[in-house]
């Protein structure tokens, strides 16, 4: 099976319609999770979702937009944003947020937003945070998004290693090498120093692709302004970070 694995769309539209054209054909889409929050368009990021029939997974800022969980957790510029998108979204749009699963199993891969200990919460920077999760999935492979970075973690013979990323360079998949963590990095708000949106292309039974499309930032930026998001967010994209 070929899957497009997208994460961390923020609601940016015009990132997640570049992807889309850049994408080869495939037969699923996953997204690991916050789906909105931070960017100018969360009710149309959820409709094109939808109608290209992803599997969605909840992120932090999914469930506080949803709900108002954990709001008291964020920074004042993702709070502000969070509150924003509550106002603006229906409450069928809600509801479908609030209903996202936490974690999704598809063949025998595993996804979820931050890891398999705190699906919503955790960051998995390094090898130690990999290994935590890796050693408790029942499946050889997970794929996790929330740290905004691709990355690719292999736990082989109880060592847990992280491996450099380059874009358009494959990495196979072969369970003789051990179970897997792929994060695909962030379609609509790279912090890797890279503006353009990162995702990746995943052949369950061969290996994975990290991929980088470019898109029109400064649309996106002025989309933000026109909906009075702060400032902070608006900048952060023309830098990647
Ligand atoms: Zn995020």
């Amino acid at each position: 099976m070929r899957v497009a694995l997208l994460s961390d769309v923020h609601a940016n539209l015009t990132a997640l319609d570049a992807v889309l054209a850049a994408l080869p054909a495939v037969d699923e889409m996953w997204v690991m999770g916050d789906t909105v929050g931070y960017g100018p368009d969360p009710s149309e990021v959820i409709a094109r979702l939808h109608e290209k029939g992803a599997h969605l997974v909840a992120g932090n800022h999914d469930r506080a937009v949803a709900t108002g969980e954990g709001l008291e957790l964020f920074n004042e510029v993702a709070a502000e944003a969070a509150l924003l998108h509550r106002s603006w979204l229906s409450a069928d749009e809600l509801a479908v947020l609030a209903a996202l699963p936490l974690t999704l199993s598809r063949e025998d891969v595993t996804f979820f937003h931050g890891s398999l200990r705190q699906p919503l919460w955790e960051y998995i920077f390094d090898a130690p945070a990999a290994a935590a999760t890796l050693s408790i999935s029942p499946t050889s492979c997970c794929i996790c998004g929330h740290t905004h970075a691709p990355a690719l973690f292999r736990l082989v013979g109880g060592i847990t290693q992280a491996r450099a990323i380059r874009a358009r360079e494959s990495y196979d998949l072969a369970s003789s090498s051990g179970k897997l963590l792929i994060n695909p990095g962030s379609v609509g708000q790279p912090r890797d120093r890279d503006p353009r949106a990162s995702w990746a292309l995943l052949d369950t039974r061969t290996g994975v692709t990290f991929e980088r499309t470019a898109y029109d930032v400064a649309a996106t930026q002025r989309r933000m302004r026109a909906r009075h998001l702060p400032d902070f967010l608006v900048e952060r994209l023309a830098i990647g970070l």
